[in-house]
């Protein structure tokens, strides 16, 4: 059973960031079940879902154009972004509430995501059994706009 989308507003909250945690770091449990929602980590079967449904990684409805993607200036670098795509008024809600988190969260090396792309579509790449790397990432094609976060 898949959860239904949920409004921004309407996120779990991670108890110890204080901050909403998106459909892509969900887990069945987390929404509404016993487990604790937690924004710490993404879950794998949500970004496939997301990828392979066009659905947003922040509130888990249906994709239109733009597709915003956000993450960390490394992964804008390389264009391969971990965080599935998003809508981007709830990529942008979701930046700005991690905007005081200074740690690793939503998939992210090394702090909160800072910095969101705008782009009209996107490959979604699993990782190749010698990467060391296993995560799969997501290539947007030509970016339309760029913006940092700080
Ligand atoms: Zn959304």
């Amino acid at each position: 059973m898949d959860a239904a989308p949920r409004a921004f507003a309407e996120l779990p909250r991670d108890r110890e960031l204080g901050a909403p945690v998106p459909f892509a770091c969900g887990t069945d449990d987390g929404y509404g079940g016993a487990g604790t929602p937690s924004a710490r980590a993404l879950d794998k079967r949500r970004v496939t879902q997301c990828a392979l449904s066009r659905i947003c990684g922040v509130c888990g409805a249906g994709l239109g154009r733009p597709i915003a993607f956000l993450g960390s200036s490394i992964e804008v670098g390389r264009n391969a972004f971990h965080f599935p795509p998003s809508h981007v008024d709830c990529a942008q809600a979701l930046v700005a509430a991690y905007a005081g988190v200074d740690q690793p969260v939503l998939g992210q090396d090394e702090s909160a995501p800072r910095v969101l792309v705008t782009t009209a579509s996107f490959e979604f790449v699993r990782a190749n059994r010698e990467d060391l790397d296993r995560r799969p990432t997501f290539h947007p094609s030509a970016l339309l706009n760029e913006t940092s976060a700080r």
